[in-house]
């Protein structure tokens, strides 16, 4: 996969030579999309002169060339463009509230789109954007090695129960209007998620946080669920997985179901509590429910304040987050979004896509530049980990409305991603009781 990127600092960027010595603006460039594997063809490279910049997303390659080239197996997106206003764009507003840019390309999140005014979408909430100045691998396709895989996670993968999932599932997203962090409708939720971690056995704990509610909901606080296992044969060493339960919506007091966003990650873990309640772990395990996410990751923020000053990020030996696992369109795949900035970040990452190619069905794609959920904070602090994302997510047309509903929700799906999760947390120690 990084052959895009190789091939591509072969040549010259005259774009960013050119700037310097010339106040006139470089000349426009078109964009085209070509398969990775086309792409990857040598004989497409050699007659590909004039290009500037790939950008790889999976399985395919944006190309950004001069505008008199075109690509016989490719899709021109658009032409006559200044290359001075190409943005990677990560936009956490709901599709119709998405302004200021137009979207040439996205995939797993990521938008390739033309900016006008930079300087007034940076100050804008919920987007990140930074400018396309040369080649980059921005989603890479795994093509790990799928390993002989270890019976005792097969086997512990089968007792997955995508009927609980469900029912969890429809407890958050169907049973109040609301999880929104400041409405009652949080409270209920998690209360619904202390009960059941009480109901395993797990150590369970109610973190209490000041929320900031700039709406007219109720204004209650806001509140971190907190479910351990104690490991029997290392139990100083920690595995975690966790996902908000926080919701939200263009009127989030009211009508926020949130059943993708994130119910289906809360449901993950409620489901993975329930499954690894049911065997001995060498390792500890936490279940956290995160609340305060879509607000800057209010709730997952505090806990890792926690954890550092315990010193428990120490034992910590890797994190999971889910956010948004329950939907697919086109893609059956998952993100394993993590970081490049120590090894052990960079090994978790591969591990998880190893371990998706090992014991799930799905197209795994990994990225290093992480923004907007849980796993931010965890990932600032040097812990190694990742979120868990649906490939599709940016192509979920209720994302953050008041429409996202369990309906739209694919169950067998979100049983596949959950498997990843299992299979990282079962990877941590586990052992069965002989006969169950
Ligand atoms: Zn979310």
């Amino acid at each position: 996969m990084r052959r895009c990127f190789v091939s591509c600092l072969l040549f010259l960027f005259p774009f960013c030579l050119g700037s310097a010595a010339h106040a006139s603006p470089p000349p426009p460039v078109s964009v085209s999309l070509v398969k990775e594997d086309v792409w990857a063809d040598r004989t497409v490279r050699e007659e590909s002169r004039g290009v500037e910049i790939t950008l790889t997303f999976g399985d395919e390659c944006v190309v950004i060339h001069e505008d008199s080239l075109s690509f016989p197996e490719g899709r021109l997106v658009a032409r006559d463009v200044s290359p001075d206003q190409l943005y990677l764009v990560r936009d956490l507003r709901p599709m119709v509230r998405r302004k200021g840019y137009d979207s040439l390309y996205s995939h797993g999140g990521f938008q390739l789109a033309v900016v006008k005014d930079p300087a007034g979408l940076t100050r804008v909430k919920r987007v990140s954007l930074r400018p396309v100045t040369g080649s980059v691998v921005v989603l890479e396709r795994s093509k790990v090695q799928r390993l002989e895989p270890n019976p005792k996670v097969e086997r512990l993968l089968r007792m997955l129960d995508s009927a609980h999932y469900e029912q969890c599932l429809s407890a958050l997203a169907e049973d109040q209007p609301t999880r929104y962090a400041c409405s009652d409708g949080e409270l209920d939720a998690k209360n619904k998620i202390k009960r059941l971690f009480l109901e395993l056995g797990l150590e369970t704990e109610v973190m209490a946080f000041k929320n900031v509610c700039g709406r007219t909901c109720q204004k209650v606080g806001g509140y971190n669920v907190i479910g351990i296992k104690r490991g029997s044969l290392r139990p100083n060493e920690y595995y975690l997985v966790g996902a908000h339960y926080d919701s939200t919506s263009g009127m989030p007091c009211r009508m926020a179901p949130g059943a993708n966003d994130n119910a289906s990650g809360t449901a993950g873990v409620m489901e993975l509590a329930r499954l690894f309640s049911r065997v001995e772990t060498e390792a500890s395990l936490i279940f956290v429910a995160f609340s305060g996410e879509e607000y800057n990751q209010l709730g997952s923020r505090k806990y890792v304040r926690r954890l550092l000053n315990s010193g428990l990020d120490e034992k910590l030996k890797a994190f999971v987050v889910l956010d948004m696992i329950s939907y697919y369109k086109r893609n059956y795949g998952i993100i394993v979004e993590g970081s490049n900035g120590t090894t052990a970040q960079k090994a978790m990452v591969a591990r998880l896509a190893r371990l998706g190619r090992t014991y799930t069905d799905l197209a795994v794609e990994t990225t290093y530049d992480y923004y907007g959920s849980d796993h931010e904070p965890f990932l600032d602090r040097g812990m190694a980990g990742a979120l868990l994302i649906e490939t599709d997510w940016d192509r979920y047309d209720y994302y953050h409305t008041r429409r996202d509903k369990m309906v739209y929700q694919d169950i067998p799906y979100a049983m596949e991603a959950l498997k990843l999760a299992a299979a990282l947390l079962a990877e941590g120690g586990i052992i069965f009781p002989a006969d169950r």
